[in-house]
């Protein structure tokens, strides 16, 4: 069964990932297209919020299997999209791969070449940076917070990241570049604990190249250990955590061991990773939080980028890209944390973003009559 939401498209063309999971419903689907909407508001990109998926199951099929199902999904897809319509992107189970075979498909039926789908490949039409821009937006976004509430850096903090897909390798990549030491990562099955530092070119073949189980990391390091149950990561000391796998990932229970272990900042690339009291009980503790409809922004926000490539005709280089996703970062950081400040408690960036992303999508619908 597949499903696109169109929430909201006051500031722009509604704008939104394709999730291929077989949790998803039409319920996960409206809160991620809400949160969508928010975010994309935050960028100060003109987007609007939608959000798609299947609950179809992608682990263990052939690649014909794939590209038969993305055909079959943008074939009922199609007539809803356009690039000034509606804009969608990858999200979990949806990568290149997937975005390749649905932009093939689109065009099959409509006989032209537009911008209907961002996270496309390189070589016809995508954007250099794409694919590490929630992952490093991510810690664009943690840098900020850091300095800003704690004045401190990445440099020496040792950080634990659950997921291996997209959003936790690149976080993973860019936290590592920033002087951290990442000594976790995982999947749905478990995760893996490596005190000397994970080595991400390992992660990579496993997960981008193998489609492997994070277990295979063993096969790696003689140093590591593999521990039965996603959730269990978050017993891992650390002084920051950076949750990239998905939503309620870490309830109170979990929240309160990463406390007790001292941590320092939660930051979120997976969408709503954080259950609502595990956040409030970060943010009374005065934890730097980083919601995810401010923290993940990066990855939407390049997907902008990729739509003005495409309606221009043109490719940036990958410094464009990344100092722009930067600059956009630092400036979503900037009004959320202005907006918690304004509401009284400068650790309360979850307020902040909302406040920030609600603002701007209200005046306009009111502007509009709508
Ligand atoms: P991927 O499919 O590339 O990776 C998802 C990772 O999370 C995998 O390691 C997967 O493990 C794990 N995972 C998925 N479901 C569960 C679950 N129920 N329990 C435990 N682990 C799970 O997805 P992305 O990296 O693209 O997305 C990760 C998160 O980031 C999602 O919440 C997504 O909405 C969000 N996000 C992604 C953006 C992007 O640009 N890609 C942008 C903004 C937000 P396994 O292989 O075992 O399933």
């Amino acid at each position: 069964r597949g499903y696109r939401v169109q929430y909201n498209s006051a500031i722009g063309p509604y704008k939104g990932g394709i999730r291929f999971h077989p949790s998803v419903n039409a319920s996960i689907i409206k809160f991620l297209g809400l949160e969508q909407t928010l975010k994309n508001s935050l960028t100060s990109l003109p987007m609007g919020g939608a959000k798609g998926g299947s609950d179809f199951d992608p682990k263990g099929k052939s690649d014909n299997e794939i590209m038969h199902f993305c055909q079959s999904f943008m074939t009922e897809l199609y007539r809803y999209i356009g690039a000034d319509t509606d804009v969608p992107a990858g999200d979990i189970g949806v990568g290149a791969r997937e975005i390749g075979f649905m932009f093939g498909q689109y065009k099959r039926i409509q006989n032209e070449w537009n911008g209907v789908l961002t996270g496309k490949g390189l070589s016809y039409g995508g954007s250099l940076a794409r694919k590490e821009a929630t992952g490093y937006g991510l810690c664009y976004f943690t840098q900020e917070a850091l300095k800003a509430l704690k004045d401190t850096t990445f440099e020496g903090k040792t950080v634990v990241i659950s997921g291996s897909g997209n959003v936790a390798i690149y976080a993973c990549q860019k936290a590592t570049e920033l002087g951290a030491k990442v000594v976790a990562m995982s999947d749905s099955n478990g995760y893996v604990y490596d005190p000397n530092g994970i080595n991400l070119n390992a992660v990579k073949e496993i997960k981008e190249v193998k489609r492997g189980r994070i277990k295979d990391y063993l096969n790696y390091s003689s140093t590591a250990t593999y521990t039965e149950g996603s959730t269990n990561i978050w017993n891992v000391k650390c002084d920051i955590a950076l949750p990239c796998a998905t939503q309620n990932e870490i309830d109170l229970n979990s929240a309160k061991t990463l406390v007790a272990n001292g941590v320092t900042a939660v930051c979120e690339g997976a969408n709503m990773p954080s259950t609502l009291d595990a956040a409030k009980y970060f943010i009374e503790n005065k934890v730097v939080y980083g919601p995810a409809k401010a923290a993940n922004a990066g990855g939407v926000a390049t997907s902008g980028l990729e739509m003005t490539q495409n309606s221009t005709r043109l490719s940036w280089s990958f410094e464009e890209v990344d100092a722009n996703l930067k600059k956009i970062m630092v400036n979503i950081f900037k009004n959320t944390y202005n907006c918690a400040v304004a509401n009284g408690n400068e650790f309360d960036l979850l307020t902040g973003a909302n406040i920030a992303g609600f603002e701007k999508v209200a005046n306009a619908m009111l502007a509009q009559g709508i």
